[in-house]
């Protein structure tokens, strides 16, 4: 069997506020297999953004471990995390948060260019993935001048730009109307298909939940299949 691209085993993650401290994940267990697009659907304050914040290495676990490629994560320091996440892990968001100041290419090259790519290649790589992604024409263009399928689109670039083994993503339509949230998804898909990316990805909309290989939900800090 292959090695999933994630792996939750037993995470537990609280908030203490005050006397009591919260439980927002109690035990989570979760495998997220390459080529794999998970949905994640949840009521608001149930623990998605906190689960996939954990998943991704932005926050610290107060129990349990998270694995990526098998390789157990807890006990690395914090620039060896960091250093995994760079070059492991892609995250897409409601908002783009892309750079206003730079192109759509300049936006998927920096992420090569911190990682050490030189500027060529991680230009070369940038329009490979923009045109992929149907945004050929659209490299030289900053945010600003792009629709919001667009910015999404190239959201999605910036995030594999390092050919990740794990994509995670936190409402990446909720932003969008229903056409353009179709398309965006539709490319995101293809994108796991063809890369085996592993993708969970949270989401409200129901009919896109269907659409992916599994769906689970939080329910009391654990994991759910629907
Ligand atoms: P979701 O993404 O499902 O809406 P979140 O993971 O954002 O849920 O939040 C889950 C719960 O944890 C909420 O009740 C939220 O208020 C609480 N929470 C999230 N982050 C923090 C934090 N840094 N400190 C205290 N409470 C937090």
């Amino acid at each position: 069997m292959t090695t999933p691209a994630l792996q939750l085993v037993g995470v537990q993650r609280r908030y203490v506020q005050g006397e009591t401290p919260l439980e927002i994940l109690r035990g989570v267990d979760l495998e997220l297999r390459p080529g794999e697009a998970v949905a994640l659907t949840a009521p608001s304050g149930a623990g998605k953004s906190t689960l996939l914040h954990v998943a991704g290495l932005l926050e610290r676990p107060d129990g349990g471990e998270v694995l990526v490629r098998g390789a157990p994560t807890g006990a690395m320091a914090d620039d060896g995390r960091t250093a995994l996440r760079r070059t492991s892990i892609g995250f897409v968001y409601q908002f783009h948060h892309l750079l206003p100041e730079f192109s759509a290419r300049e936006n998927v090259m920096l992420p090569q260019m911190i990682r050490g790519l030189d500027k060529p290649e991680a230009s070369r790589r940038a329009d490979e993935l923009l045109k992929y992604l149907g945004l050929a024409q659209r490299g030289g263009h900053r945010p600003a001048e792009l629709s919001g399928g667009e910015q999404q689109r190239v959201a999605i670039a910036r995030a594999v730009a390092n050919a990740p083994h794990v994509l995670l993503a936190d409402e990446p339509t909720g932003n969008l109307d229903p056409k353009t949230a179709d398309h965006v998804f539709e490319t995101l898909m293809a994108l796991v298909r063809a890369t085996g990316l592993a993708a969970l990805v949270a989401t409200h909309n129901f009919e896109l939940a269907e659409r992916m290989d599994r769906r689970i939900t939080l329910r009391d800090g654990l994991i759910v299949e629907t």
